[in-house]
């Protein structure tokens, strides 16, 4: 599902509940139970619960949960994204992964729309206006660091040691990767679900510029079926980006207490498929344990506690089943016990 459209859609109707444009630096306790969220702007928001879904970087977690780790798989991905075409339909299936030599892979998915989703927003009364996207084939290449001239960090978690990475065989790209997520319509800086900006952090400055993606990632897959090399010529030019590719490592469970995870927050993943999905379960398990306190059926702390320790359990087996991919597409091993 294209990505930028499943969070309109998420959005929708809620323009009067959902705030943009506002980091959260860090939380504190009120008294009275109550927990108050500050924002880097200065504002603040008080409630009697904080859910930290703010992402792998979560601010959130670092503060909840210090230890909690994540780490650099070594592996890195330049995504675009290319205009479907009949000829492209044809030769691909809606997903498919084509594995190159020394270690390179890419990812390719076809996003066609049945239905334009603005005149479906309009048949179900939605107010929210979609932004044409237009059907599309969303490739990524995924190599080794040292395909980018960067050294490997070998997967290991931070603060342990890793060995220096192989020297690189052909020309560095200079330029920084991006080490968060990039393929959602909104960041916390934008103004609205509705922005066309294709990443949380773009390549700006010293990053990588589009032809020289389009131009390592073409070096990068010298040699491979022609029709590959079409995708990568003909990208939209502002989808093109260079990701750092990372995972969390499972934690214990901890104290609850009236801030809790979500999402990746709790358990990023490497892109395998299912962080998505797993987020949104998390969503509608805490979603059922707020309804538990709402009808006084359960106190907020037991009814917190019952959807973390379900949460852990289920994402502890999808972030280490996800990793399994990574390892199949050259990452090291799984660097935890
Ligand atoms: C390249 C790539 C491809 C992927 N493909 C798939 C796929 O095909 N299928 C799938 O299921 N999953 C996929 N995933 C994983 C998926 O994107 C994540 O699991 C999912 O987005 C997690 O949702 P989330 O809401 O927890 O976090 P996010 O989507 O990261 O959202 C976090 C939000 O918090 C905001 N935020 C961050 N910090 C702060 C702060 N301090 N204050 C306020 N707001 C903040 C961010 O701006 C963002 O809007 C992919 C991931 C990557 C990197």
């Amino acid at each position: 599902m294209d990505r930028l459209t499943f969070r309109q859609t998420l959005a929708a109707g809620l323009d009067d509940v959902v705030h943009y444009g506002k980091r959260l630096t860090h939380y504190e306790d009120v008294p009275g139970g109550v927990v108050r969220a500050h924002f880097a702007d200065g504002s603040s928001a008080e409630g009697d619960v904080l859910v930290g879904a703010d992402g792998i970087g979560s601010a959130v977690r670092s503060q909840l949960l210090p230890n909690a780790q994540t780490f650099d798989t070594s592996l890195r991905l330049i995504y675009g994204r290319t205009p479907l075409t009949p000829a492209r339909r044809e030769l691909l299936a809606d997903f498919a992964i084509v594995t190159g030599p020394s270690a390179r892979s890419m990812v390719l998915g076809v996003f066609e729309f049945e239905n334009d989703p603005r005149h479906v927003a309009g048949s179900l009364g939605l107010s929210t206006s979609f932004t044409d996207v237009g059907d599309y084939v969303m490739w990524g290449l995924v190599v080794p660091a040292e395909d980018v001239g960067e050294e490997s960090p070998t997967g290991t978690a931070p603060g342990e040691e890793s060995p220096t990475g192989t020297a690189v065989d052909e020309e560095p790209l200079t330029g920084t990767a991006v080490d968060e997520e990039p393929l959602t319509g909104t960041a916390v800086d934008e103004e609205s679900p509705t922005g066309t900006a294709t990443g949380e952090e773009p390549l700006t400055g010293s990053a990588l510029d589009e032809e020289s993606l389009i131009g390592a990632a073409l070096k990068l897959t010298s040699g491979w079926h022609p029709g590959v090399h079409g995708l990568i010529e003909e990208a939209v030019p502002s989808s093109l980006t260079l990701l750092s590719l990372h995972s969390s490592i499972p934690v214990d469970a901890w104290r609850t207490r009236n801030v809790t995870l979500l999402g990746d927050a709790a358990h990023a993943m490497f892109p395998a498929g299912g962080g998505t999905a797993i987020a949104l379960r998390d969503a509608a398990e805490l979603r059922q344990a707020l309804h538990t306190v709402t009808t006084g059926t359960s106190h907020l702390l037991p009814a917190l506690a019952t959807y973390e320790s379900a949460m852990r359990s289920y994402s502890a087996s999808a972030v280490r089943e996800s990793y399994l991919m990574a390892e199949r597409l050259g990452a090291p091993p799984w660097p935890a016990p």
